[in-house]
Parts: structure tokens; C-alpha cells; sequence
């Protein structure tokens, strides 16, 4: 029987629809060689999710091995400093490589292994998803390639020893502005020449789908592990959802699995950098415009010839002029606000969390904590916050170092 093309069906879980939509946002804006290797993995990923042997498997290895669940952690001398709403910490930190993103890459690997890929590539700014990748790459057997602009080289020389170890090929990408943007067209590229035999492993909920669906899947974990442990500790839901967006992949994996209690607010915090007047920012859901970047719609930096602005933020995680599109559709239907934190600030949030709680924080969560320390006081103290704490800060400490003087 032939079905009619023109009425997308959801998923199951709502969005996105069958052609990869969250409302006008996503879609799959790749060249035609792609096309096929994107319907093999829609498929396979269909079929995984389905299938109680994969889910198994997964829930294993995110057991055993990146240490799930993580604790829902109550910060008492926090909530008692700042005297208002009880913060929750959401400890993706203390997951295995610290911080969420294993999540995902233990996903793709399993998925990988399943489409019998024998090679895995993926790009990174921060580093801490190459290190998560090449950390499953040699966990797996597969070998590895991880795109990584030069720019980033020097700024996280840290992790890109890290990935060497972890027998990794780090390939320097010196082209445009250096960064996470001119890496990920690199590994796009290099997946078209060699679909075959290899499975790109994007870090964020962007690019083509079903990357932006697969990865919210991959990572909802989160936000599931999180409502159970609250409805345990306090016997009821939060009232705030607050996670840093970089492609915004810790956030939804927080906020998806709340989507349905509409008394759940989620707060999406992105990188004022030196302000939001300053042109270096990475402000992309509050100051970008909808157009198309790796292969899918939604808002991005960009100027008035539509070309991608190069963003900016002390953090390189969030440094990125896109976001997913599932993230502008929860604007646009006004589920979640967004809103923007400044390097300085995030300086004193991650100097917060450090005396206050002794966890030294990632520089990308600490734009969210520095945001809870302003929200937290007007609340009454009742009221819940939880908020993810996606990484830990070790691998930004030669950057603050340069910011704070002690
Ligand atoms: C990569 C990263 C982010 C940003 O990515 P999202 O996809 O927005 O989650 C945030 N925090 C940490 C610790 C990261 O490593």
C-alpha cells in the first residue's frame, strides 16, 4: 500500500517528525553521497531503539563502565549560602572521561559495531568529546580519528595528549577560524569519502538527522536517572530544569524526558562571552538568525551576507555558532527560556561551586551555576532547582589559572 509523503508522523515520543523535523527546524540539508549513509543509520538507529538487546547492552556499559547513574546531589551549603530555592546538582561530572558525553559515544559505538563500521571519527573543540570517542574507540577496538581545529590544539593541550593515549589520530584542522566549526566540516567531509567502513560520531544534538534525535536519546538518561532520584528525595518534581547550551546536548538530555510536566521550567544558559554587544559571544538562540549549518535548520551566529560568525566564549564546549533544532523549537513554542552569562561571570560561578561545595566545575557549567546564584535567591525555599553539573573542571584549570590570581 502506498502512504501518503505529505503528513510527517512522530516518532512515539513526539518530535521530531519522520523527515527529522522539530517544527521548521532540522531536516537534513546534506550533499546526495551522505544521503544514503544518513537512511542506514536512521534505520539502524530505529531498530536499536527497539530492540530490548541493544537497550540492555547500552544500560550495561553505561553501568559498568561510565558509572551510571551519576548522583543527584543535594548542595546544602550552597542552597543555605544563597538562601532561597534547594539546588540539586545533576553530577555528570563524576561520569567516566568527567563529563556527559560518554553517554552519547557509548550509543554510537554500540550502533556503530551493530552497522559493523570498523572506524570511527569525530570532531572536537573542547576535547572532552574526542576523548570520549577515542576513549570507546579503544574500549571497542575501533580505530580512531578525531578532527580538531588548531586553535583548539593549543588552548586543550591536555586532552588532545589524552587522546594519543588512548590511541587516537588527532588531525589538525588550520582552516577558517581554527575551531570546533572548521573541524566539524572537515570530519563531514572525510565521512563522505569514506562512508563505508565509518561511522562519524557527531558530540552534539546537531548536524543532519537523526543525529540531533539519536543523541537526545543517547543522553536522556540524564533528565530520567534526575526525575527519578527527585521524585524519591523530595516526592515531587522540580520547578527548574537549568543546563549550560553549547549544541545543547546535556540540556535536552536533561529537560526531554520532562517535556510533558508543563510545571517544569527549563532554563537553557548560553556564553555571553564579553558581552552580548561585544560580537564575542556564542549567544546563538538569543542574538543568532534561522539558516542552515552541518546539514541542519536552526538558529545560528551569523552576519547579514549569511555568513557563520565566529563565536566566542571562555569555554570552548560552548563555543559554537550553532545549536540544535530542537533547541529553537522549544523557543520558538516558548518551553524553555534561554538566556546568556558572561566569561567573567562564569569565573565566579565556577569559583562558587569550588568554596561552597568542593567541586571544582568545567567552565561550561559554571555559566549555569553563576545564573543559580542570581535565580536561587529570589525563590522562596520551598521552591526546587536542578541543575546540570555536565563536566568537571580539571581539564580548564590552566585557563583560570590565567583569569584568577591567588
Ligand atoms: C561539550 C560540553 C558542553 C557543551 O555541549 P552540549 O552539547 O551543549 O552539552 C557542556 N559541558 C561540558 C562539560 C562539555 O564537555
Amino acid at each position: 500500500m502506498q502512504k501518503k509523503h505529505n503528513k510527517p508522523r512522530p516518532y512515539g515520543r513526539h518530535l521530531p517528525d519522520r523527515y527529522g523535523y522539530f517544527g521548521e527546524f532540522g531536516g537534513k540539508f546534506v550533499p546526495e553521497t551522505l544521503m544514503h549513509a544518513l537512511e542506514e543509520l536512521e534505520v539502524e538507529l530505529n531498530r536499536a531503539l527497539r530492540d530490548k538487546k541493544f537497550l540492555s547492552q547500552f544500560d550495561y556499559y553505561l553501568q559498568e563502565y561510565a558509572g551510571r547513574p551519576t548522583p543527584l546531589y543535594f548542595a546544602g551549603r550552597l542552597t543555605e549560602k544563597l538562601g532561597g530555592a534547594r539546588i540539586y546538582l545533576k553530577r555528570e561530572d563524576l561520569a567516566h572521561t568527567g563529563a556527559h558525553k560518554i553517554n552519547n559515544t557509548l550509543g554510537q559505538a554500540l550502533l556503530a559495531k551493530k552497522m559493523k563500521k570498523a572506524r570511527l571519527i569525530a570532531e572536537t573543540g573542547a576535547g572532552q568529546h574526542g576523548v570520549a570517542t577515542a576513549t570507546v574507540a579503544a574500549m571497542f577496538g575501533f580505530t580512531c580519528d578525531i578532527y580538531m581545529g588548531t586553535e583548539d590544539i593549543k588552548r586543550q593541550a591536555l586532552n588532545v595528549y589524552r587522546m594519543k593515549l588512548l590511541g587516537a589520530r588527532v588531525i589538525p584542522v588550520d582552516s577558517g577560524s581554527r575551531t570546533l566549526k572548521d573541524a566539524t566540516n572537515e570530519a563531514i567531509r572525510d565521512w563522505v569519502t569514506n562512508v563505508r567502513n565509518t561511522h562519524y560520531v557527531l558530540g552534539s544534538v546537531v548536524g543532519p538527522h537523526p543525529y540531533p534525535f539519536m543523541v537526545r536519546e543517547f543522553q536522556s538518561v540524564i533528565g530520567k536517572e534526575a526525575k527519578s532520584q527527585i521524585l524519591k528525595s523530595e516526592k515531587r518534581l522540580p520547578d527548574f530544569l537549568i543546563a549550560c547550551v553549547g549544541g545543547g546536548s546535556n540540556s535536552i538530555g536533561l529537560f526531554h524526558p520532562f517535556f510533558k510536566d508543563k510545571k517544569v521550567k527549563f532554563v537553557g544558559v548560553e556564553a555571553a562571552g564579553r558581552g552580548l554587544h561585544s560580537n564575542k559571544h556564542a549567544a546563538t538562540l538569543i542574538e543568532g538568525e534561522i539558516g542552515v549549518l552541518h546539514g541542519s535548520k536552526s538558529y545560528l551566529l551569523q552576519n547579514k551576507n549569511g555568513q557563520v560568525n565566529i563565536a566566542h566564549s571562555i569555554s570552548a564546549g560552548l563555543d559554537y555558532p550553532g545549536v540544535g533544532p530542537e533547541h529553537s523549537y522549544y523557543k520558538k513554542i516558548k518551553r524553555a527560556r534561554y538566556l546568556a552569562v558572561t566569561d567573567r561571570d562564569a569565573l565566579r560561578g565556577f569559583r562558587l561551586l569550588s568554596e561552597y561545595e568542593g567541586i571544582i566545575p568545567a567552565l561550561e557549567p559554571a555559566h549555569a551555576i553563576y545564573y543559580v546564584s542570581k535565580l536561587a535567591p529570589k525563590l522562596k525555599k520551598n521552591k526546587i532547582i536542578i541543575l546540570c553539573l555536565s563536566g568537571r573542571g580539571d581539564k580548564d584549570i590552566d585557563i583560570v589559572r590565567e583569569h584568577i590570581k591567588l
